[in-house]
Order: C-alpha cells, then structure tokens, then sequence
C-alpha cells in the first residue's frame, strides 16, 4: 500500500538513537517510549510521556518525520499527514493495523490448526472477525494489491491458499 506523504523524501539516514530521553536526563524527568527525528536524528519521549519531548521537537522545528526506536518496532510517523509507514524493500509502505492484528490472532491459534478449519463467519472470542480478514487479503492477493512480504507472510499460515 502506498504513502501519501510527501516528506519520506527528507528522511536522513540518522545515527542510533540510544536508550535514552535527553532532554528529560537534563531536567530528571521520566518516559514511557522513545521517537527519533529522522530530519536531526534527536531523540525525545513519547506523547504518553508526561513530557512529549518528540512532539515537542516537532512543534519548535517542523521536523516532520519521527520513527520508534522502541526494540521490535519498525514503525515511523509524518506529524504533518498523520500517517504511519515502515520501510519495506527500499520503500515506504503505509501501516496496516488489520494485516498486522490478522497474523497476530492467527499465531494465537492452537498448533495444527490450519486455515481450511477457519469458518468465514468465524469471529475470535476477542472479537476479530478472522474469517473475514482471510477473505479480505485473499481478495487483496488476488487482485495484486500485496507486497511479496505480506504474500509470504499469508502463505507461512498453514493451509493457506489464494
Ligand atoms: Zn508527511
Ligand atoms: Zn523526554
Ligand atoms: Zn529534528
């Protein structure tokens, strides 16, 4: 899926960001999570934060692209367009939350069930309806509309099929 977001082309290649909030070391403060400008490559806390240096930053520079440094997240944000991305194969591609919260409750399933026992109405006891997310991204697949990651992805699910 493609970005609307003009401002990836500003992205600089930054140095690692560390494990630390500055400018909350400076004045003692606490965070919850940290973001890294990808503009100067500054690093500040979170928005759950009592803080928000990142944002901050954003509002006194106009800095607009920051990504998570949190460890397993490949996620970035624009401040301007308020949308996420990650890098995928040398391009930007938007979050899709559905896609992500499909394959997370299709780990859940107990080992050795596969696909062909999903039923298509079948709704998980959280309330995600896994039965339509199937025929969603077959949908997608079929028409082209997937990266080949996400097309890997779907076929590791044992018993998949287009
Ligand atoms: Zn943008
Ligand atoms: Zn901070
Ligand atoms: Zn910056």
């Amino acid at each position: 899926m493609q970005i609307d977001c003009p401002h990836v082309t500003e992205i600089q290649l930054v140095p690692d960001g560390g494990s630390v909030c500055p400018a909350c070391v400076a004045m003692n403060g606490t965070w919850v999570n940290l973001r890294q400008c990808l503009i100067c490559g500054v690093v500040g806390c979170c928005d759950s934060s009592p803080n928000t240096h990142a944002t901050r930053h954003f509002e006194a520079t106009g800095h607009p692209v920051i990504r998570s440094i949190m460890p397993g997240e490949d996620w970035m944000w624009c401040n301007v367009d308020e949308v996420g991305f990650r890098q995928r194969q040398g391009s930007y591609v938007a979050i899709d939350e559905f896609f992500d919260a499909g394959m997370w409750f299709i780990a859940q399933r107990p080992v050795g069930s596969t696909v062909a026992d999903l039923a298509p109405d079948e709704v998980t006891p959280e309330g995600f309806p896994l039965g339509e997310w199937v025929a969603a991204y077959r949908e997608r697949g079929r028409r082209g509309e997937l990266d080949e990651q996400d097309r890997a992805a779907l076929e590791a699910i044992p018993g998949w099929t287009w």
